[in-house]
């Protein structure tokens, strides 16, 4: 599963989801966030962030390992 971090926050640059062939990037407020349930890990996402944004959740950078949850619990608050 890949996760977006918060160096998306209040940029939104938005090429994820044209390039997710499942389409489960969606928008939220200040970031995007991935549905873990829909993510079918085919890495298409990452390379096209400008800001570096999108990570496979077990290469996350240390100060964002909270982020799998965040993306986790964005679809569980619906
Ligand atoms: Fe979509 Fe693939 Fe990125 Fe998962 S890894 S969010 S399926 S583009």
């Amino acid at each position: 599963v890949y996760v977006v971090t918060d160096a998306c926050l209040d940029i939104q640059d938005r090429s994820c989801i044209e390039e997710c062939p499942v389409d489960c990037i969606y928008e939220g407020d200040r970031m995007m966030y991935i549905n873990p349930e829909e993510c079918v890990d085919c890495g298409r996402c990452e390379p096209v962030c400008p800001t570096v944004s999108i990570f496979h959740q077990d290469d996350l950078p240390a100060p964002a390992k909270h982020f799998a949850q965040i993306n986790a619990e964005f679809f569980t608050d619906l």
